[in-house]
């Protein structure tokens, strides 16, 4: 069989078209578009790289996007005003923070200060209570490139094997959600079920496998089960070169879909944010009767 691989660079391309005419209408029936802040601590050059691409992303969309820098050694107290005032300014429609932040500082205690409607990445426990019961439409950005890269392949999920590697908040909890919504039937490993020796079995049976672990290689290619789709969300640095968690080259011989890393999932995670932008400033307009 031979393997697609799923060009996230090119998805994100048409997805982005898509939101620059969405933008262009809501600009002539609103009279403005939507405003995005990033508050980032500190001057980190991968979160920056990050931010740079959001930058351009928003550029070409027709957003206004900023960057709120904040010092290393910001207090609590300071970090939470700052979201706040973000918070009570109407001309503010989203508001993201940027990770890392320092570690004196807990994420999860910070991201709770963001306004409910204004949360660009479905952090805030409100918004992940409300993706749980299906009542929103902002969607954690990583999960949502995911669910887009499957999209593209246009296999229904119904009634099909998904196996999750990794159970993080941001990417494999939320991740399971969406999945179950398509009816898939959805596994969740982590480092438990490698410790108990299971890891190879699960993978072994997914007809869709995303993976969102860290570890270059932690998936083998041969334990691919033959068709299956391979989502490959892990970003690690082996030399000087960015790789996933998938050994690749291995998994295309079993693969019929695979996503590259670098060029796979990221590209898409950012219009993800962008989409939420635009979700979330509509909902806000909709408020306001506008
Ligand atoms: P995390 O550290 O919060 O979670 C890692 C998960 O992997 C945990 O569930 C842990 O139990 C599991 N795990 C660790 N070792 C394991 C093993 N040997 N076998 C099975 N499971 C194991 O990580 P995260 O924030 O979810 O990120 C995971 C990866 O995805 C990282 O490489 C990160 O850089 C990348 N990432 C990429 C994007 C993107 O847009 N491309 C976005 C977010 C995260």
């Amino acid at each position: 069989m031979s393997v697609k691989i799923l060009d996230g660079k090119l998805l994100a391309r048409d997805l982005k078209n898509a939101l620059k005419n969405e933008v262009e209408v809501l600009k002539k029936e609103i009279g403005f578009v939507p405003r995005l802040v990033n508050v980032m601590v500190g001057d980190n050059h991968g979160a920056c790289a990050y931010a740079k691409s959001q930058k351009k992303a928003a550029e070409y969309i027709g957003i206004q996007y900023e960057l709120e820098t904040l010092p290393e050694d910001v207090s609590r107290q300071d970090f939470s005003e700052c979201i706040k005032r973000l918070n009570a300014d109407e001309s503010v429609n989203g508001i993201m923070i940027h990770k890392p932040i320092p570690k004196h500082i807990e994420y999860g205690d910070i991201a709770q200060y963001v306004d409910t409607d204004k949360d660009l990445e479905g952090i805030n426990v409100t918004n992940i209570g409300k993706m749980l019961v299906g009542e929103t439409k902002i969607i954690p950005c990583t999960p949502a490139s995911v669910m887009e890269h499957i999209k593209s392949t246009g296999i229904d999920l119904y009634g099909k094997e998904a196996v999750i590697v990794g159970h993080s908040v941001i990417v494999g909890k939320p991740l399971s959600l969406l999945l179950l919504e398509q009816f898939a039937t959805v596994t969740v490993c982590h480092i438990a079920t490698s410790e108990a020796g299971r890891l190879q079995e699960h993978v072994r049976r997914a007809d869709i496998i995303v993976v969102a672990v860290g570890k270059p290689s932690v998936i083998k290619g041969d334990w691919i089960k033959e068709g299956a789709v391979v989502i490959d969300v892990g970003i690690n640095q082996v030399n000087d070169k960015i790789v996933g968690d998938v050994e690749f080259d291995a998994a295309c011989k079993k693969a019929a879909f695979i996503t590259p890393v670098p060029g796979g999932v990221g590209p898409v995670t950012v219009i993800m944010l962008m989409r939420n932008g635009i979700e979330a400033f509509k909902a806000q307009m909709k408020k306001k009767g506008k």
